[in-house]
């Protein structure tokens, strides 16, 4: 699940005013903006300090901030009895941090959470542009696996006190097929890999999880169009001819990957990063790839379990810049009624058009552009 590359992004490089001055007054612009009466109780607009080419952290967690089931459960862990510090507890520490300021808006530095970081992740600890979608990836599963540890370690506790340890096949079998967290009841969906051997008709299935899907990109599309890429028939000929276990041979089959169990937090991740071989190096596509504000998946299999779910656009991850060795990652997210982007330590109020501007660019594909590059829709129901 986790990709194989991590490619370093070098120095991103924006113009930065003097922060403290600059940050006061868009802090207090921003809540005039907003108003007194329209700004929403009990919610807080923080921007993250830049600890040296952390955007990449930054748009991430203020696009996680902004999925409130997750920030909910963050929260609650917040207050759970307290644990040796981990990345999970840092996390915590920091939503809670931004959840109980006593202004509405204003700036945070995520130190804590950056440092522990980089203590646990040799590829994170350093000063270069990481891959936001590498980061999340990375993030989600370590969370999970904090909460999966912490599961094992309840349960081993409680069978002590009861005196009951004598269940050593089901402790190996929980080892095997870990118990879902709450990042999988929130992220986690199926895919089904279905192959028809073109010889027998045998259909044979293969289910696949996942807490993310990323998908290609082609130019002037849509997100629904990319999935439907993803999903395509395929066949599967020649030299990749499928083993049918019917025929008990080789034979030309057709694959399609289709959504069988859809996530409550869908998170799409647009692979605008391609390795060209001519020129060994990753390159950015700046293609211009839509995205609606609402989304209902086209690609689910026959036997999908909630193929009718509709999901709202929450919170986009957009990288800003030509290409993967330099640029900037800035997050857009929608709180009430309203969008807002993070831009680090700042935060402004943008209109629900201006998320157009974060489609891609319509021509060439190495110009600079501000492109969404990680997608969060949140289902309705
Ligand atoms: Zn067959």
């Amino acid at each position: 699940m986790r990709s194989q590359f991590l490619y370093q992004l070098l120095q991103v490089h924006r113009l930065k005013y003097n922060q403290s001055i600059c940050s006061g007054i868009n802090a207090s612009a921003l809540e005039k903006e907003i108003g007194p009466e329209q700004f929403p109780v009990n919610e807080h607009y923080f921007g993250l300090v830049n600890f040296g080419n952390t955007c990449y952290c930054n748009s991430v967690l203020q696009a996680l901030y902004f999925c409130r089931p997750f920030r909910e459960k963050v929260l609650a862990y917040k207050n759970q009895p307290r644990k040796k510090e981990n990345l999970l507890t840092c996390l915590a520490d920091l939503f809670h941090n931004i959840a109980t300021q006593k202004k509405k808006v204003g700036v945070i530095p995520p130190k804590k959470f950056i440092t522990r970081l980089r203590k646990e992740n040799e590829l994170f600890d350093n000063y270069m542009q990481q891959d936001a979608h590498e980061f999340l990836n990375y993030l989600l599963n370590t969370i999970a696996d904090i909460l999966h540890e912490e599961k094992k370690q309840e349960k081993q506790n409680g069978q002590l006190h009861n005196g009951s340890i004598n269940d050593d096949n089901g402790n190996s079998n929980a080892n095997d097929m870990p118990e879902p967290t709450w990042v999988h009841e929130m992220f986690q969906g199926t895919l089904t890999n279905e192959t028809r051997c073109l010889n027998c008709e045998t259909v044979s299935s293969k289910d696949e999880d996942f807490l993310d899907l990323s998908v290609d990109v082609e130019q002037n599309t849509s997100i629904t169009h990319c999935l439907r890429g993803f999903s395509n028939t395929e066949t599967l000929c020649s030299e990749c001819k499928y083993y049918c276990e019917v025929c008990c041979s080789k034979q030309e089959a057709q694959k399609r990957m289709k959504v069988k169990k859809l996530p409550m937090i869908l998170a799409l991740h647009l692979k605008r990063f391609k390795y060209m071989d001519q020129l060994h190096r990753y390159t950015k596509l700046s293609y211009r790839v839509v995205f609606p504000l609402e989304l209902r998946l086209f690609n689910t299999s026959g036997d999908a379990t909630n193929p009718e779910r509709m999901y709202d656009l929450v919170a986009v991850v957009v990288h800003c810049g030509s290409g993967p060795n330099r640029g900037h990652y800035i997050a857009i997210v929608k709180s009430h009624d309203f969008w807002l982007l993070f831009d680090d330590d700042i935060v402004e109020k943008i209109d629900a058009q201006a998320i157009e501007e974060f489609y891609g660019l319509t021509s060439d594909i190495s110009k600079n552009s501000e492109s969404g590059y990680i997608l969060f829709y949140q289902s309705r129901d």
